[in-house]
């Protein structure tokens, strides 16, 4: 049996019956376009976070380009992102105009080290811009304490966070703004591309929502230069019926990584993920280290076993930012990671029978060396 890295269509057809009568029911309403299938989920999203707006848009990247963009962060600006991310934080940043300023992860958390922050800021600073990465909360309080102190933003990056807690709080609902994505491999994902807005604050989401739809408010008025990025009501309807099943998911998760955790804990040289005790992380991915990645990934291959690598490339190493000035060496941990991360078969569709088969795999690649037969 082959074991895939994810099941979506599994997803479909367990809410086959929801999804398709959200399907009929936006193809019947007549609205393609906004609607109020759009606005009942973004009150349903803004409920589930306790927080006042969602402005649903495009997908995650444009949800983190029009919250700067909301904040008129551009050119000359400086936006704090962490080193290990997936590019799409550091390219929100860049499509705004502004520059991203790479700091490194704490190697256990993975996330945003906020000892190493304040180094980073200068005088253009205007925003630090937190990732959960992995579903795995950053540390906020400290990265808010910074934030006040220097009066910059914190939006976080909740691309992977949905669900997750943060001392008891929502990621997401932490910070100034978060940015959102629905691409269908997000806990909570869509059926296509989506991603959304959240915020408290009333200016901001008056002028995202003002932004994502040309700039304007009243149709043919267009007070701003603005953009086309709107959330799909079919995704939108999609999404509400995903939203019920949202925490119940993260916890068939949860199930599955409590499996794995202790039956790999005896695994020699096999780092696995830290939770520390303030975090409740979604497990948007089980994220393991081995110093032979690239050997063990290749043996679970062999054994019928999926796995991803997130990610192969920090960033600053990419082609993208080549023109930066960063180097191999720039950002250690962050290299480190890349070149031993391996991410294992996770998702509320992940059976028992295949858990065993990738824990097993595992088991018979690093078995400690007293018990190879010589
Ligand atoms: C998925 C993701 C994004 C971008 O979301 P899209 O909807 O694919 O544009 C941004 N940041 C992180 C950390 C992500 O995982």
């Amino acid at each position: 049996m082959r074991v895939p890295f994810l099941d979506l269509k599994a997803t479909y057809v367990e809410l086959k019956d929801e999804l398709d009568a959200a399907y009929r029911r936006v193809m019947d309403s007549g609205w393609y376009i906004l609607s109020e299938e759009l606005a009942a989920f973004e009150a349903e999203f803004a409920a589930y976070l306790g927080v006042k707006h969602c402005i649903g848009v495009g997908n995650g990247l444009e949800a983190l380009h029009l919250i700067l963009r909301g904040y008129g962060i551009g050119a000359g600006d400086e936006v704090i992102v962490p080193a290990n991310t997936y590019i799409a934080t550091w390219l929100a940043v860049s499509y705004a105009g502004a520059t991203p300023v790479p700091v490194e992860p704490d190697p256990l958390n993975r996330n945003l080290d906020p000892g190493k922050i304040e180094a980073a800021i200068s005088p253009r600073t205007r925003a630090i811009l937190p990732v959960h990465l992995y579903g795995m909360p950053a540390d906020m309080d400290p990265i808010r304490e910074i934030a006040s102190r220097y009066h910059l933003k914190v939006i976080e990056d909740a691309a992977q966070a949905h669900g997750a807690l943060y001392k008891g709080r929502k990621t997401g609902a932490l910070g100034d703004a978060a940015g959102w994505s629905f691409y269908p491999g997000k806990n909570l994902g869509a059926f296509g591309d989506g991603g959304a807005v959240t915020t408290n604050e009333d200016e901001l989401a008056d002028r995202v929502r003002t932004l994502r739809n040309y700039g304007s408010r009243v149709k043919y008025f267009n007070e701003v230069k603005g953009f086309n990025s709107r959330l799909d009501p079919l995704q939108a309807a999609f999404l509400r019926v995903k939203l019920k099943y949202l925490d119940a998911w993260n916890a068939r998760r949860a199930s599955r990584v409590s499996e794995y955790l202790e039956r790999l804990k005896e695994i020699p040289d096999l780092e696995l993920p830290y939770v520390p005790v303030w975090a409740v992380p979604c497990w948007h991915l089980f994220v393991i280290r081995h110093p032979r990645r690239d050997a063990l990934q290749a043996h679970l291959r062999e054994h019928q076993v999926d796995t991803l690598i997130h990610y192969p490339i920090p960033p600053h190493r990419s082609g993208a930012y080549q023109d930066a000035p960063f180097t191999r060496g720039s950002f250690p941990i962050s290299e480190a990671l890349a070149d031993t991360v391996l991410s294992l078969p996770i998702g509320p569709h992940l059976s028992k029978p295949e858990q065993e088969q990738v824990i097993d795999a595992l088991l018979c690649f690093v078995r400690p060396k007293g018990d190879h037969a010589h």
